[in-house]
């Protein structure tokens, strides 16, 4: 490009020095100089008007080649007609891409929507016309919550915190389960994809409902079968003396039945039933309290020590019964797994992002491995230390789902020979200022 321009330049030097020399020759140099000058105008703007004429001729269309051009002026028409190509082929490939995407995004059975940074819809696929009712082009730039009216849809769309997925029955089939999963890009602008879930959905009431119905069947014979054999060991002296131990035994192991059934129940009901019921302001020291007492005298004879750090001013909003049970088991654990003469803590505190309550001991502690895995039903560090202690493993399943009906998390810490740490961190939305006091005991 720079020879170009140099030749160009060097070009016009020339014609003005041989215009200077006629000029000086016929003894009329500016005259001559300014008609050179002029013929010189007319020459660029004739150029000019053909790349004008060449460029509205292109416009919208196919590029068309450029007109001939010489030195400088043939330098332009080339380059700006490779720039035009290179913009054509771009836009080509980028159409094509999209329309791929639409195409795939169109065979998809999930509903794919693109909501805008207003909380508009943008764009969306087939699918979402057929499982939410969504009608394209009429709802193009429509609010997503005046389009599906659920209070659900809208508390979950609004909140914005989109890291579990939100189940609810189709607005247009109400026999079909969706599952709503919001991602955010952008700039606050969102995508939804919504799918069809019934059939897992079906699977898994059948799955929850058989544990609940099993769990209650046995319950009775269970019970049963207990209290003979208690009422047979309250009379062990008149017992055949080979039978006394078989007869310790069963007992032993149908109060573990009786312990794991209740457990089941406890979960199958957290499973089953809407977590918006007996909802009051909890007022954490008296809860704790009660916790602590009830821990003392279950493993009086261990001989630990258990503190309390709690002040009087901490409201929960959330179920009594089901944090009475949930905070218990950890400091129950605590107690039965922690040597006597141990020492179990109670700590209440505001932390960056709500507040936590953690239940610290000086036990065995338990691997970093094992750590993940604990929520898990039945799963157990050491199974023959947990029978040993009566375990059921199932204790922190039901901490974990109490905890997640309270927007809570679980966090565990621990060192091997040094002890553990389980903190349940609670949002700042459930703390309350114990206006709606619930004067009740829990039912432990
Ligand atoms: P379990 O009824 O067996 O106690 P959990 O679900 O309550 O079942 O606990 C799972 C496992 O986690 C237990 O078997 C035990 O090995 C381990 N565990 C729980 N709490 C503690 C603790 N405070 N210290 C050491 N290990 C613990």
């Amino acid at each position: 490009m720079f020879s170009d321009w140099y030749s160009a330049l060097r070009r016009l030097l020339l014609i003005f020095s041989a215009l200077l020399l006629a000029g000086w020759l016929i003894g009329q140099p500016a005259l001559v100089v300014l008609v050179g000058t002029l013929i010189y105008l007319v020459y660029h703007l004739l150029q000019l008007r053909r790349l004008y004429n060449w460029l509205k001729r292109n416009e919208g269309a196919q590029p068309s080649p450029p007109p001939e051009g010489r030195g400088i002026w043939g330098y332009v028409f080339d380059a700006m007609y490779l720039l035009q190509r290179r913009e054509r082929e771009a836009l080509l490939e980028q159409k094509s891409i999209i329309d791929k995407a639409q195409e795939s995004t169109s065979a998809l059975e999930m509903a794919v929507i693109m909501i805008s940074g207003k909380g508009s819809l943008v764009w969306w696929n087939p699918a979402a016309n057929r499982l939410l009712g969504l009608q394209s082009p009429k709802d193009r730039h429509q609010p997503v919550t005046n389009l599906i009216r659920e209070p659900q849809f809208i508390e979950y769309f609004n909140r914005g915190l989109y890291k579990n997925p939100l189940k609810l029955n189709s607005p247009v089939k109400p026999s079909v389960m969706l599952e709503f999963q919001i991602t955010s890009f952008g700039e606050g602008e969102r995508l939804m994809l919504v799918r069809d879930i019934s059939q897992l959905h079906r699977l898994e009431m059948m799955r929850k409902d058989f544990v609940g119905n099993v769990s209650h069947e046995l319950r009775t014979p269970i019970t049963v079968i207990t209290g003979y054999l208690e009422t047979m060991l309250d009379d062990r002296d008149n017992l055949p003396k080979r039978w006394v131990r078989p007869i310790e035994q069963m007992a032993q192991q149908s109060h573990r039945m009786e312990n794991i059934i209740r457990d089941l129940l406890t979960l199958s009901q957290l499973e089953t039933r809407s977590a918006s019921k007996q909802q009051s302001a909890i007022n954490l020291l008296s809860l704790l309290r009660d916790i602590k007492q009830d821990a003392e005298q279950v493993f009086a004879e261990k001989g630990q020590t258990f503190s309390l750090n709690c002040d009087d001013e901490h409201y929960l909003r959330g179920n009594l019964n089901e944090l009475y049970s949930a905070v218990s088991n950890l400091v129950l654990n605590a107690a039965k797994y922690t040597q006597p003469g141990g020492q179990i803590s109670l700590t209440v505190v505001m932390g960056e992002r709500g507040l936590d309550v953690s239940v610290a001991d000086d036990g065995p502690g338990i691997a970093p491995h094992h750590i993940p895995r604990l929520t898990e039903r039945f799963y157990r560090v050491d199974e023959s230390r947990s029978t040993d202690t009566g375990g059921t493993g199932l204790g922190l399943a039901i901490v974990k789902h109490v905890l997640a009906r309270h927007d809570a998390t679980l966090e565990i810490k621990s060192q091997v020979g040094k002890g553990s740490q389980f903190i349940c961190h609670f949002p700042i939305e459930r703390l309350s200022n114990g206006s709606e006091q619930n004067p009740e005991k829990p039912q432990g």
